[in-house]
């Protein structure tokens, strides 16, 4: 079997670190630290603080969908909730809304989804239309002093999203198109150009969903309905590597543990029916997997 192949194919130890059986988890950033590990129950309404070391999970109840989560700079984190940019304390629970970018469009029954940190400590999320409804969403980019802007408009499903090591590429999923957009990025003003295509994703895999970078500027990719995380070669636009895990809806990862050589995963049981959650007792759990690669640092947002 060419070598190639055979890594394809490599068994990996799939280890499941918490039976948390969220609706819909997602949003796995990992904080260097404070050595933990972020995460959220969109449809749950919770936010998640998981410590590997004490293998224990906090949970923050927000009485809203949260999209994402990020630490933040100046100590708790920074999060997307409903249909705004909030902060929450982790010590008094107590939740602030930042900023409100999309008021004119609750019409519509948007809400906020995926979204990470630039290398700058700039927040970007986008939303999508709670009933899918096509291109209804869009991105922003939440800047430190408070403003903002709206980047890309008609987004359907908006996720994942990664920068090169030299931030000068920015990776964006939306989701329905199967494809991993990439865009030329200036880092200084935080602006994208020269939208083109990075990876185009085959009917035989899932949708692509969370996405991260390891540290040697591969993607690794959550797919929903695929069952796996599986890694990319955005340059070539090439499969690399695929990792089985026991549950289908898998919807995020990020690098973490303290040598960054961890990769958490996030799952979902929302929408599976009666026997498809018979058969995936597991959906909604938190997993690891050590790939044998390292990852990059998250950031954090500096507002
Ligand atoms: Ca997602």
């Amino acid at each position: 079997m060419p070598g190639e192949l055979a890594s394809l194919l490599m068994a990996e130890a799939v280890e499941l670190v918490l039976d948390a059986k969220a609706r819909l988890g997602e949003g796995a950033v990992w904080d260097a630290q404070r050595q933990l590990l972020y995460w959220v129950d969109i449809e749950g309404h919770e936010v998640h603080v998981f410590d590997p070391a004490a293998v224990r999970d906090r949970s923050f109840a927000l009485g809203d969908s949260v999209g994402t989560v990020v630490p933040r700079a100046k100590g708790g984190l920074a999060l997307t909730l409903g249909r705004a940019f909030a902060a929450l304390d982790l010590e008094t629970r107590k939740v602030s809304v930042l900023a409100e970018p999309e008021e004119e469009k609750v019409r519509h029954g948007n809400r906020f989804n995926d979204g990470k940190c630039d290398p700058r400590g700039r927040f970007w999320a986008g939303t999508m239309a709670v009933s899918e409804a096509p291109s209804a969403g869009a991105l922003y980019r939440f800047d430190p002093d408070g403003r903002v802007r709206r980047i890309l408009e008609g987004v359907s499903i908006s996720n994942g999203i990664a920068w090169s090591a030299a931030a000068d590429l920015m990776y964006y999923i939306d989701t329905p198109t199967r494809e991993v957009a990439v865009f030329d990025y200036d880092d200084a003003a935080g602006e994208v150009a020269n939208r083109r295509v990075a990876v185009r994703f085959p009917a035989r895999h899932g949708w692509p969903d969370g996405m991260t970078m390891d540290a040697e500027g591969m993607l690794w990719i959550a797919e929903w309905e695929g069952g796996c995380v599986s890694r990319w070669n955005p340059a070539r636009g090439k499969l690399l590597r695929r990792i089985a895990l026991p549950v289908s809806r898998v919807t995020s990862c990020a690098f973490g543990g303290a040598g960054l050589d961890e990769l958490y995963v996030t799952t979902a049981w929302s929408r599976l029916d009666p026997g498809q959650r018979r058969a995936q007792p597991l959906a909604g759990g938190l997993f690891r997997i050590r790939p044998g690669v390292k990852g990059v640092p998250a950031f954090a947002f500096a507002g």
